[in-house]
């Protein structure tokens, strides 16, 4: 497949790069990437791979555009309040990059059907917001050995980490299982300072970018975080507990996917 010359000039400032070139354009052109929840995190990330031309982006997301999304989810415009969001967010990536496919999954994920939705995606980002869907995400792609972007903000912080197979810690070997429920405050009880979605979601799709054209080093093994406050970002080393991990040890206790009870407030 070549490049067309509209596909030069869109992405020439790639294409310039060393590290993309247009055999790297293509690579993103090829790749497919799921995004779960199309909130304060997965709207940055979702524009970014639209614009930089990743050729299919899933997003998966049963939740309609709400005004009080607005201050954060900025794949959203005022008029698509009320309308499904995987539909406001196709809209918009695809008014700006037509090159991308854009496929819709307007459902929350479950053990039901995420094994289904994941199959088909080099690498997934997950976006959403409560503890059970990323035990979920973090479970279902240790099974089907796909790497993720995990991420999480609150108030005025951030922090991510990414999980590639066989190459570091998966999220439970960080965190072991979920807090009790309405233990740790949602975004809807605590707030959310809107740029740090733009920060972490961008992060996210940056970790994506380089996983695709396989160039520098990815968050694995690392969790980055963020405090605005401070304006500080620290990397701290996660331990991998390749053996005894439950999920992704040599002896896995959890061989079936858990739905954890959803906390009552989820950021919408
Ligand atoms: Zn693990």
């Amino acid at each position: 497949m070549a490049l067309t010359d509209e596909q030069i000039e869109r992405y020439s400032r790639h294409i310039i790069l060393k590290e993309v070139g247009a055999k790297g354009q293509k690579k993103l052109l090829n790749a497919k990437v799921l995004i779960i929840g199309a909130g304060g995190l997965g709207a940055p990330a979702a524009m970014y791979l639209g614009a930089a031309g990743v050729g299919t982006i899933g997003i998966a997301d049963a939740d309609e555009v709400d005004l009080s999304n607005l201050q954060r989810q900025i794949i959203h415009q005022t008029a698509d309040v009320g309308k499904a969001k995987v539909q406001s967010a196709k809209e918009t990536i695809n008014a700006m990059n037509p090159d991308v496919e854009v496929r819709t999954y307007r459902e929350f994920i479950t053990s039901e059907n995420i094994m289904d939705i994941i199959a088909d995606y080099d690498f997934i980002i997950d976006g959403t917001d409560n503890f059970p869907a990323k035990f979920l995400i973090n479970d279902a792609c240790v099974m089907a050995k796909k790497p993720f972007s995990h991420a999480g903000i609150i108030r005025f912080k951030g922090q991510l980490m990414t999980y590639v197979p066989g190459e570091g810690p998966c999220y439970r070997c960080v965190f072991k299982n979920p807090p009790p429920k309405d233990a740790v405050p949602t975004c809807k009880q605590a707030g959310v300072i809107g740029a740090m979605g733009g920060v972490i979601g961008s992060l996210q799709a940056m970790e994506a970018i380089k996983y695709i054209l396989g160039v520098g080093d990815l968050l694995t093994g690392q969790l980055l975080t963020y405090d605005a406050i401070k304006q500080e970002f620290h990397k701290i080393k996660l331990p991998w507990n390749g053996k005894g991990c439950a999920v992704c040890g040599e002896h896995p206790t959890i061989t079936e996917l858990i739905d954890y009870e959803q906390a009552e407030c989820t950021d919408k």
